[in-house]
């Protein structure tokens, strides 16, 4: 069975949780959550069954499975990550080496690869996710993985060292509504967040560029909200499944790496369904709107968003 992954991409709460527990409803589809933070050393994150990722008995039968396929024993484990294990600031203007990581050129991935220790971790993390990705179709008889990491130097890594197998789903979800999550989380620069869903949301849109239109779709978090049954079809399609009907968020097995709140408050017996949160509406000030009007306002309206 050939593994292909389902990666989806944007800006953080964006929604990408919900969606991977949409689409994990699939029986030819698992939930995997964001491999970013999978074991990057040991793990004390919770699964989102409960149990600590390192007390899972899923993830430890993975792990096991992983180590085999790779051929290692338990004391080489962290030297085959799934992970950039240092990880980076997001800069205003990306270093050239990341404009070049990110561009998707094969040629130029290769080559910098034999050159730079930093664009050869990112190699050599992505030959182990595919083995990863691959014992995981395995092990769940699944024929997709969702990898709801979302940055774009982890999606090109992935891309480039196995392009045919990877789906791209660019999730967005108007800007205001993220910085509005944001806030709540206690940030406060309401300019830097605008700042950082900008270049996030153009990072994903700089990569896409290379990735051919039958492997990518743009979906917006408001629309699977509202019309889930259309948007979720249109995603079947794309993946070339057999379209379902249950578009519930648990009720099943889970075990998704955790990224954000929403993963802590579900447990895996909670069938709760998608709603639209549009509090921001009544709750950001005007003259936040207008800083973020200024600094993120344009793309915000390329994707869609008006006032
Ligand atoms: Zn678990």
């Amino acid at each position: 069975m050939s593994s292909k992954v389902i990666y989806i991409a944007g800006k953080g709460h964006s929604g990408s949780t919900i969606l991977d527990l949409l689409l994990g409803n699939h029986p030819l589809i698992i939930s995997g959550g964001e491999f970013r933070s999978l074991w990057k050393g040991p793990d004390h994150k919770k699964c989102s069954c409960g149990k600590e990722i390192s007390k899972c008995d899923y993830w430890e039968t993975i792990r096991k499975a992983y180590m085999n396929a790779l051929e290692i024993k338990e004391d080489q484990f962290y030297q085959y990550p799934v992970c950039y294990v240092t990880g980076g600031k997001l800069r205003s203007i990306p270093k050239l080496i990341d404009l070049l990581l990110i561009s998707g050129n094969v040629r130029f991935f290769n080559a910098l690869a034999r050159k730079s220790n930093y664009v050869r971790k990112y190699q050599q993390f992505s030959v182990n996710c595919w083995t990863l990705y691959h014992v995981m179709s395995r092990i769940n008889k699944t024929d997709y993985i969702v990898d709801s990491s979302k940055g774009s130097k982890r999606l090109m890594s992935l891309y480039v060292t196995n392009p045919e197998n990877l789906k791209v789903i660019h999730l967005v979800r108007d800007g205001r509504a993220v910085l509005h999550s944001e806030l709540k989380r206690g940030r406060n620069d309401v300019k830097e967040i605008a700042r950082e869903w900008k270049l996030i949301n153009k990072h994903s849109l700089y990569s896409l560029r290379s990735i051919p239109l039958k492997n990518k779709i743009f979906i917006r978090y408001e629309d699977l909200c509202t019309n889930t049954i259309k948007v979720m079809r249109n995603i079947y399609l794309f993946l070339g499944v057999e379209p379902i009907d249950s578009f519930l968020l648990g009720g099943w097995e889970h075990h998704l790496v955790p990224g954000n709140s929403l993963l802590r408050n579900l447990s895996s017996s909670e069938t709760i369904k998608v709603m639209l949160n549009e509090t921001w509406k009544d709750q950001l000030s005007s003259e936040t709107l207008e800083i973020f009007e200024r600094v993120a306002g344009k793309l915000n309206k390329e994707f869609g968003y008006q006032d």
